[in-house]
């Protein structure tokens, strides 16, 4: 049994709350599905790191593997822990290691380590021999994005090592991968120049003795796009929350996908202003006349981007208005014209977009940014509350 214990239903109106960050774990559910059909040969990875891009990790962990997602991916090997810790039990890869570990406990809890250079191999093998297990090791190679992995130049020696140590015992290799620089840029002539250093790399783990259980490179855009990047296992993490990777690849609805989170918050004040009237810090914003300002209580410190100041959308009273003048640490104004709205009403920043309301990537274009930040930014000090049709 691969699937987290259930956890009660939220609900929106169960406390008073000034603003909450409510994700539709059916959404979820469906998004996972989708992305399987899309890689019906691969088996799926959910990436839930960073709290699961802001969504909460446990609960969207739980969503995809009701899906069928039999592995889960993290950054971090706390961030896996703790996936454990809440009664995870399935397949599990974590990738961001710094020296000191905690190997040890990554191994005990049976997480597949992923290891980009020697010295992450020593800490491994010597981890499992402490435990007296086998440690289960992913090595990763830089097929071309510059970051994490190892370069092919040092790959020979990664590969022996490694294959000595499955020898005596220490490792089993479970996984061979890489990550994609530019697969959200259909054409990019990096993607068949990584395609191809990839399968050069496993051929020649294979040729010193390897056998790697999976095989994967493709994250989100891939796995929408570049069938040929599937292999045994797709990775995918912002389309599981139901974003396009990037506006230029289409829409989530083109991929049949269905943005988890809506982001709102309750109108904290409205009130008259004359004209020429400055609205918060620097007046940036300068009422043209006489108006009616509301007042959203929600700021950078919740992850609404400062950059967004003069150009972020909310949906007010059923239509668009933009920030007027900076978003503030824990507010924001809107002008609403020559509408008027009542103090404790819904205002919508972000949602799947069809109740009218703007979208993550509205946002992202605001900030000049990307759906991904915007999502996973969002502060501690804004509730999740997770909507779940299953018990
Ligand atoms: C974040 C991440 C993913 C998921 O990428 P998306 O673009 O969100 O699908 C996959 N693999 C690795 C190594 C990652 O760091």
């Amino acid at each position: 049994m691969t699937a987290l214990p259930g956890g009660a239903p939220g609900s929106a109106a169960a406390t008073p709350m000034r603003a909450r960050a409510v994700v539709d774990l059916a959404a979820v559910r469906a998004n996972v599905h989708a992305l399987r059909e899309r890689a019906p040969r691969a088996e799926l990875m959910a990436v839930v790191k960073s709290d699961g891009y802001g969504h909460g990790a446990l609960p969207c962990a739980r969503a995809a593997r009701q899906a069928g997602a039999t592995w889960l991916g993290t950054a971090t090997p706390q961030e896996a822990l703790a996936l454990r810790a809440a009664g995870d039990t399935g397949r599990l890869l974590c990738w961001l290691w710094t020296p000191g570990g905690p190997w040890r406990e990554a191994v005990e809890a049976d997480v597949d380590v992923s290891v980009s250079g020697m010295w992450a191999l020593r800490e491994a093998a010597a981890a499992a021999r402490a435990t007296g297990r086998t440690a289960r090791v992913q090595l990763k190679i830089d097929t071309g994005l510059g970051r994490n992995g190892c370069q092919p130049a040092d790959w020979p020696e990664l590969i022996s090592a490694a294959r000595a140590a499955e020898a005596e015992g220490t490792l089993a290799v479970t996984g061979i991968w890489s990550h994609f620089a530019c697969a959200d840029e259909p054409g990019h002539p990096s993607i068949p120049a990584q395609l191809a250093a990839y399968r050069e790399a496993l051929a020649a783990a294979e040729r010193v003795g390897l056998a790697p259980e999976v095989r994967h490179i493709a994250n989100s855009p891939a796995t929408l796009t570049i069938p040929e990047s599937h292999f045994d296992l797709v990775r995918p993490g912002i389309s599981v929350y139901g974003l396009s990777p990037s506006p230029e690849i289409g829409l989530p609805a083109e991929f049949g996908l269905r943005p988890a989170m809506t982001l709102s918050a309750d109108i904290a004040l409205v009130k008259r202003v004359p004209s020429g009237h400055g609205v918060s810090y620097g007046h940036q914003y300068v009422t043209p006349g006489e108006t009616t300002l509301a007042l959203i209580p929600v700021g950078y410190a919740d992850g609404i981007p400062r950059h967004a100041s003069g150009t972020g959308p909310v949906l007010v009273g059923g239509k668009w208005r933009t920030v007027a003048g900076r978003v503030a640490m824990d507010q924001f104004a809107v002008d609403l014209g020559g509408d008027t709205v009542e103090v404790g009403d819904e205002a919508v920043l972000f949602g799947p977009g069809d109740r009218g309301e703007p979208t993550a990537e509205d946002w992202a274009r605001a900030a000049g940014t990307i759906s991904y930040e915007i999502v996973t930014r969002i502060g501690t000090r804004v509730p999740r509350v997770h909507l779940d049709d299953l018990p």
